[in-house]
């Protein structure tokens, strides 16, 4: 009862609400009350993308629309640096965008390295609803895209563009040392590191879609495509189970097919936290000994509307939204 009151309570007030380690365990026994809804999100920033998918879980809507108007937040946000509108080029200066959905009924569409459109999430789900296909990319998406109505915008922010010009200076091509680096660009004046975000509701149906979206690693190979867009990778949606996504080195969370591992593990009887650090574990056998310096963390809810996260490392935070918790961020726990 004491522990039930003190979650209680920190989900009733207004503002943000860091819960530390152990009251994010404490909280994955359900986060809901059976048949109510809520949304998760990788990153603490993304409350806000949260409040906007919110509105629609809360007034009936479906976790479709919610994942997608979700995601649209950090997308048109030029202070974002690693989704959308304002994200950090590939090493050529070009915003290169890659994002996936998928619904309760296991529909799945994709863009990858699709540029000059701020919205990929809305283009990816046109590719899941009005092609016999489930990815398309590049030019073939921008075309796609254009066909259908979208508008082409230049995506590089004078701010993306400087913190290019300045990597330019030494052009390193380290994707780990670029990573470190991020955190430094990412932080000006302090602010906090984010990233790609990964997207998953259950509606008041007891339905789960997810949504993952990222301009990916900054100054990469134009044409590389990291484990966001991948359906299985950075997201994963079984309705009868629950749903991943996840975020980090996409190439390690590829290795390992990561957010479909989650989901397995789900499947098998393990909740979301066990579930999400089964993988983390798995892509350190895996690799023993070459992830150094990597991070990646994965976020999960299940049918019953538990909700968990593993990371490798600390630094991993991830916002919750629930009918009695307004922006609430929890720091995962992690590996090693
Ligand atoms: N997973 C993304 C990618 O590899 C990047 C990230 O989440 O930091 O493209």
């Amino acid at each position: 009862m004491k522990r039930r009151k003190f979650i209680t309570q920190s989900l009733l007030g207004s503002g943000a609400i860091l819960l530390a380690t152990k009251q994010a365990r404490a909280l994955a026994s359900p986060a809901a009350e059976a048949g109510s809804p809520l949304v998760i999100s990788t990153w603490a920033p993304n409350v806000k993308a949260n409040a906007k998918a919110w509105e629609v879980l809360s007034t009936g809507g479906r976790a479709l629309d919610a994942v997608e108007r979700g995601v649209m937040v950090p997308e048109a946000d030029p202070e974002d640096t690693s989704v959308g509108y304002g994200g950090l080029p590939d090493r050529d200066g070009r915003v290169t965008l890659d994002s996936c959905i998928m619904d309760e009924a296991g529909n799945i569409g994709s863009v990858m390295c699709l540029e000059h459109i701020m919205h990929p999430i809305r283009v990816a789900r046109m590719v899941m609803e009005k092609t016999p296909h489930v990815i398309l990319v590049g030019e073939g998406a921008l075309q796609f895209a254009l066909a259908n109505g979208f508008q082409k915008q230049d995506l590089l922010t004078e701010n993306s563009r400087r913190i290019w010009k300045q990597w330019l200076q030494e052009s390193k091509y380290d994707p780990m040392d670029t990573l470190k680096h991020m955190k430094e660009y990412k932080a000006p004046g302090g602010k906090e590191n984010h990233d790609t975000i990964g997207m998953l509701a259950l509606d008041r149906n007891g339905n789960i879609s997810g949504a993952c979206t990222t301009s990916g690693m900054a100054f990469k190979m134009h044409g590389r495509v990291g484990d966001s867009p991948v359906i299985g990778a950075g997201l994963y949606v079984d309705n009868a189970v629950g749903a991943a996504t996840a975020t980090g080195v996409g190439e390690e969370v590829i290795r390992i097919c990561g957010s479909h591992t989650v989901v397995e593990a789900m499947r098998y009887g393990k909740t979301p936290r066990e579930a999400c650090k089964i993988a983390v574990e798995r892509m350190l056998s895996l690799r023993r000994g070459k992830i150094e310096g990597k991070q990646i963390g994965f976020i999960a809810i299940n049918k019953k509307g538990e909700v968990g996260a593993f990371a490798l490392q600390s630094g991993f935070t991830y916002a919750l939204r629930t009918a009695v918790g307004k922006d609430i961020v929890m720091e995962s726990e992690f590996l090693i």
